[in-house]
């Protein structure tokens, strides 16, 4: 697309005014976030949010060649959203030791990852010196290996049971090799949902906290939102809006993930079933164009199917993610994809999208 004139090529009035903002590089309103959310004009929509992609990458689509490490499935919480978790005691819970986590990481390495990406369950008796010792047992695999891990509600977790301030968590945790954090746990920061999907976990604003606290100390996080449970457009809206208004603040977060909710086996029944292609085209382009502020979109092909992933490709998503060797959590909760994609299956739906794959990593470090 000639980007020179990207307000002439919409009709839409309404997307229009969001196209002459998006040129003009005017944030827009969370107004405009509700209508992008409903809009049923995906054609106009995919305009826009394409054009804000091409202009920030090119014709790049990243990915990455990763093992995703889940090193518990008990947990104290048992949040209502969660197919993964488990009670300590039940017959399929576990606990991988660490001799367990060195053997797959190695295996893993063996066959060519350049990175670890590591959440698990909060479990009341591991302390932070498991984690510590975790990371660098890892590290002295491979050093160079990119480490992902704990998501904000783990950090807190962590901090509470070990006494020490998130700081200090954080610091401990960087020291032995942490490279970035996840976005998990976000879900959607609306109270009223929040309490229903997973009323225990902590809320919004202290995950937005942490999220300062780790972005001030230098380290670069991910952002997630969950939807397609109980949410409504506004929703989504208010939590994009509280993810830009502290990216603002901070500059902190590298990448913004939509998450589409998997309810088998989940104690939520999603209102509207499993979501539409529209839905999901809905919710990547108006975050591509709202949050113009956090360089990259991923589309997570394991939640959405690949082929709605490749599609997404060309509204506003940059980032491809990655090979996910023995993925556990939303495949507990019933995604129908493999558990892992290989390099040449991902390479191929980029390319196959008009696109130039670019392997990286999760601090989208070029090799
Ligand atoms: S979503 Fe996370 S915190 Fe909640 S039960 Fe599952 S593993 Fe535990």
């Amino acid at each position: 697309m000639n980007i020179s004139n990207l307000p002439d090529t919409i009709t839409n009035k309404k997307l229009k005014k969001i196209a002459v903002k998006v040129f003009e590089e005017i944030p827009v309103s969370k107004a405009d976030a509700v209508y992008m959310l409903s809009t049923n004009d995906i054609l106009e929509l995919g305009k826009i949010s394409n054009f804000i992609r091409t202009k920030l990458h090119g014709h790049k689509a990243y990915y990455g060649v990763n093992m995703n490490l889940n090193f518990t499935n008990i947990c104290e919480l048992r949040c209502p959203l969660c197919a993964f978790s488990r009670d300590e005691g039940d017959k399929d819970a576990f606990l991988l030791s660490l001799d367990e986590i060195g053997k797959r990481v190695r295996k893993a390495v063996a066959s060519g990852i350049d990175e670890v990406h590591i959440v698990g369950g909060l479990h009341p008796e591991l302390k932070i010196d498991y984690f510590e010792e975790m990371i660098r047992r890892i590290k002295k695999i491979k050093s160079d290996l990119f480490i992902v891990a704990f998501t904000a509600v783990e950090i807190d977790y962590f901090a509470k049971k070990n006494k020490i301030t998130v700081k200090d968590t954080l610091k401990r945790l960087t020291d032995a090799g942490v490279g970035a954090m996840p976005g998990g746990g976000a879900e959607i920061f609306s109270p009223r949902i929040r309490n229903f999907i997973a009323p225990t976990k902590i809320p919004g604003r202290r995950w937005l906290q942490i999220m300062r606290t780790a972005h001030e100390m230098g380290l670069k996080t991910n952002a997630t939102m969950l939807y397609n449970h109980k949410e409504e457009i506004v929703d989504i809206a208010d939590h994009l809006a509280k993810i830009r208004k502290l990216q603002d603040e901070t500059g902190g977060f590298k990448t913004f993930v939509p998450l589409l909710f998997h309810a088998a086996n989940t104690r939520i029944k999603a209102k509207r079933g499993t979501s539409t292609g529209y839905d999901d085209i809905r919710i990547y382009a108006a975050s591509r164009i709202f949050l113009h502020n956090v360089p990259h979109l991923k589309a997570l092909w394991m939640y959405l199917g690949d082929k709605m992933a490749q599609v997404l490709l060309r509204f506003g998503v940059d980032d491809f993610a990655a090979t996910y060797y023995n993925e556990k959590v939303v495949h507990a909760a019933g995604a129908k994809t493999p558990d892992y994609g290989s390099e040449p299956f991902l390479k191929r739906l980029i390319e196959n999208a008009g696109l130039k794959p670019v392997r990286t990593t999760a601090n989208y470090w070029i090799q």
